[in-house]
């Protein structure tokens, strides 16, 4: 392969002038990513949550296929096909009663964009304007694009960078309280307070239900979740959860909503959607937000991007979606919860490492110093694994298809080179 990656192709989060090193693949099969020069990799990241069914699945393949003989897309203003109602009726099937509303989007991101202005939108036609900023926790992620990004961690996110030009959000601290821990009723205190406070501006509060992904990889109580819903109630604000990373099973719920028995009026959903076989996000509501919606000026909901309900994706997330309900995926994910606890615990003990925490299929081992990503990577490559860590969090996310003695030989690896990091 020539230089021409290198010199051309711009990476996520990656320099033009000193790029990151970029591994080739050639092809990649149930949990194997094979390179250009024939080594494989057992993946431990489901290509950032999405691959819950690893690659290459024939029941995916087979859906792509028959929905490319019949169309790949078509406009979805004005006109309607069978993939985004039957995946329609799949979603609600899965989602909390009170989701009944459903926009699809074209990636994660948006489909966080579209959440806030239909909380923004929502207000306003309550009469209700000055109704239009957010509040959030520190240490989130929600995306990269304009408000995605707004409502991110204002430290390890973008804020630094793109200062003024953001909206100005209100932040209160993560909850400190950790996910099986009892319960600590100050941890609630900063939100309550900021609430009280700033009501009259806010249309709603922003989480990612139980685990705040990119921004931490951390695990709060499920307490938090039910103390906000009644704060938001209490001061009229939307509740939009983010389930972009932990839908799907992931947390070992389907969503990690039912940690908690807390439901949202807005929820985002993404990633593991179509298996990871390409980009669609949707974003659902309730009756009470999309009739005032349309019931208010000018009547509809402002948004409608050129992709949106794709067929293509449509089909394939009607059959990653009727995959997974069929597949088990619950003793799975609490099979590889057992197991990342037996096998990636012990190395909470090492001396570079000051955290380790698991929950359903995520492992998360956190250092005590941020890591050399390259170096790192290098090493992971070097004995047959995929992980990608960030800052101080060396963290897996397997496809929940992963094989007892797969996932040995990935936790090994992987604390083989733990050890090895001063
Ligand atoms: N929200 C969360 C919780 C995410 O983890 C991500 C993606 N990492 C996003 C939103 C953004 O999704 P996308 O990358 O598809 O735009």
């Amino acid at each position: 392969m020539d230089n021409f990656d290198a010199q051309h192709l711009w990476h996520p989060y990656t320099s033009t002038i000193n790029p990151l090193p970029c591994y080739p693949v050639k092809r990649a099969e149930g949990v194997y990513i094979e390179l250009e020069n024939g080594q494989r990799l057992i993946d431990g990241m489901s290509s950032w949550w999405a691959s819950v069914h690893g690659y290459n699945n024939p029941t995916l393949n087979k859906a792509a296929e028959e929905q490319l003989k019949k169309m790949s897309h078509v406009m979805f203003g004005g006109l309607t096909h069978q993939p985004a109602i039957d995946l329609g009726k799949l979603l609600l099937q899965i989602v909390p009663p009170s989701m009944q509303h459903i926009f699809y989007c074209d990636s994660g991101s948006v489909s966080v964009e579209v959440a806030m202005k239909m909380a923004i939108q929502y207000w306003h036609a309550r009469g209700k304007a000055s109704k239009c900023n957010l509040i959030t926790i520190r240490s989130g992620y929600h995306g990269d694009t304009w408000n995605a990004m707004s409502v991110c961690d204002p430290v390890t996110g973008m804020h630094s960078i793109f200062g003024n030009a953001l909206p100005t959000r209100y932040f209160v601290p993560s909850p400190s309280c950790r996910f099986d821990d009892e319960w600590d009723p100050t941890c609630i205190a900063p939100l309550r307070e900021a609430i009280e406070a700033h009501h009259e501006e806010l249309a709603a509060l922003i989480l990612e239900p139980i685990v705040q992904g990119a921004g931490g990889m951390w695990f709060y109580h499920p307490q938090y979740l039910r103390e906000s819903k009644q704060l938001c109630e209490r001061y009229n604000l939307l509740l939009i959860f983010d389930e972009i990373a932990t839908g799907f099973g992931r947390t070992g719920k389907l969503f990690a909503w039912e940690h908690a028995g807390v439901t949202p009026d807005i929820m985002c959903i993404g990633k593991a959607l179509t298996g990871g076989y390409m980009t669609m996000a949707a974003t659902l509501t309730t009756h009470e937000v999309a009739h005032t919606i349309s019931s208010g000026n000018p009547g509809v909901f402002m948004h409608g991007p050129t992709f949106m309900g794709n067929p293509l994706a449509c089909a394939v997330a009607c059959a990653s979606v009727s995959l997974l309900l069929s597949s088990g995926w619950k003793e799975k994910v609490a099979a590889i919860e057992a197991q990342l606890k037996r096998e990636l615990s012990p190395a909470a003990t090492l001396p570079q490492v000051s955290d380790v925490r698991i929950l359903g299929a995520i492992g998360v081992i956190e250092m005590k110093k941020p890591v050399d990503m390259a170096s790192i990577q290098k090493q992971f490559v070097e004995r047959g694994i995929w992980v990608r860590p960030f800052g101080k969090l060396v963290y897996i996310m397997p496809p929940f298809i992963i094989t007892q003695s797969e996932l040995s030989t990935l936790t090994s690896a992987l604390l083989e080179v733990v050890k090895t990091l001063r």
